[in-house]
């Protein structure tokens, strides 16, 4: 094709062939001629933000090039109305292929939009799907785009995990907006816990002795986590807000709510810590008299970074010419529904820089939609793939892959039987 490759950085891969050089650089044109189309569709769902779970004008948008493409659409799997499945086999032979899922989310988030830019995230797997469709139409394998719905709230790949809807997908992988172009970044289990205090109502003045302050009782708690901070390790992290806090001055407070989010660096930590809140949240309560209702959502799993497929990023981002940084040595990490699919199968969560801003704020957002945005679109479609392209076309790389995460679970397994 009549790309114009970038010499002045490109470090041959000394396994790749002068084939797999073509059919890269073909992919990156791919991506390139239909940068316009892609940089509509992103700035349409940054400009019409929708909450987790209720993502159905974006589901709409990313399904309609994909549907136009010859890729076969579904939706509502797992029950998840706003989850989607695109899928292409490629050439003779595709059946006996491997099967790659690139990861689209495409939530917002209340108040911010899109400060996570899950508008790039979901564009960019349906631009990378489009151009290796577009430049190796004859791949050996089946190429998917997952729609994957309620990153932010909601956990949808935990529940499209647990109907199985990874089974048989050899490996997934999506890329995140940040601060920093990072491959290995890791992320902490989590938990959000809502705390319900129930006490009595009385008149606060003149017959404060019949009521119980459900505001107390929550205040206690806050007061009863702080004490226990000192006694987690470091990787554990518990905060929490206040989202009813009574209705008026003059009545002793019947009902109050806080909810919470806990998180450690595994899920066997998380729960040690949810053990040590639930167990101080619970005496708050009955230390003025107050009850408290516990309820929980879904449990974010750790990711277990696949390091063969993140070394095949990363090669592909350094051709690119990114600069790629080293992950925190500590702290400085999330938590993400992507841990429990890469329990299931070889997964990759990197992040390609979008600007200096952190997520979930209001400078993320603006450049979630702006230029920059624009940039990253065009870079993480590239790159994802430029690796998709890796696993059809290098069985030997898609063995690694493998084979580093069967041993994975195998140690898992063995760690669970002692
Ligand atoms: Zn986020
Ligand atoms: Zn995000």
């Amino acid at each position: 094709m009549t790309d114009t490759p970038e010499p002045s950085q490109h470090e041959p891969n000394p396994q790749a062939s002068l084939h797999a050089d073509a059919a890269k650089r073909r992919i990156e044109q791919a991506v390139h001629d239909n940068d316009a189309n892609l940089r509509a569709v992103a700035r349409e769902i940054h400009a019409d933000p929708e909450l987790s779970f209720r993502e159905h004008r974006a589901q709409r948008r990313l399904i309609a090039p994909l549907e136009a493409a010859g890729f076969a659409v579904e939706t509502g799997l797992a029950g998840l109305e706003t989850s989607f499945r695109a899928v292409w086999s490629g050439g003779a032979g595709a059946a006996d292929g491997p099967t790659v899922a690139l990861l689209a989310e495409y939530d917002a988030l209340p108040g911010v939009g899109h400060a996570c830019g899950h508008n790039l995230i979901g564009t960019s797997a349906v631009g990378a799907a489009l151009a290796l469709k577009e430049a190796c139409p004859d791949l050996p394998g089946r190429l998917i785009v997952l729609g994957t719905p309620a990153e932010e709230e909601g956990g949808g790949k935990i529940i499209m995990s647990e109907a199985g809807i990874f089974d048989g997908v050899d490996a997934v992988m999506m890329c995140h907006p940040q601060e920093k172009t990072m491959v290995l970044r890791g992320a902490l289990a989590c938990v959000d816990a809502t705390f319900t205090f129930r006490g009595r109502q009385a008149h606060a003045s003149s017959s404060p002795e019949r009521g119980i302050s459900a505001l107390d009782a929550m205040i206690n708690a806050f007061v009863a986590i702080n004490s226990i901070r000192q006694f987690v390790k470091d990787d554990v992290r518990i905060h929490g807000i206040i989202t009813k806090g009574g209705d008026a001055p003059n009545v002793v407070p019947e009902l109050c709510e806080a909810v919470f989010i806990l998180r450690a660096a595994d899920v066997d930590g998380l729960h040690t810590v949810r053990e040590k809140v639930y167990r101080a949240v619970r005496a708050a309560a009955e230390g003025v008299g107050a009850e408290v209702g516990i309820a929980e959502g879904l449990i974010y799993a750790e990711r277990n970074n696949n390091r063969e497929l993140a070394r095949l990023f990363r090669a592909n981002l350094e051709n690119m010419g990114l600069e790629v940084s080293d992950p925190p040595k500590s702290g400085g990490v999330g938590s993400s529904d992507i841990g429990n699919v890469s329990r299931l199968t070889a997964a990759i969560h990197p992040y390609i820089r979008l600007g200096d801003a952190g997520t979930h704020t209001p400078a993320f957002a603006e450049l979630a939609g702006g230029e920059a945005g624009m940039v990253y679109l065009n870079r993480a479609a590239r790159a994802l793939a430029l690796t998709a392209y890796d696993l059809f076309a290098d069985s030997s790389a898609l063995a690694a892959v493998r084979g580093e995460f069967e041993a994975w679970k195998q140690s898992e397994q063995e760690k669970e039987n002692a």
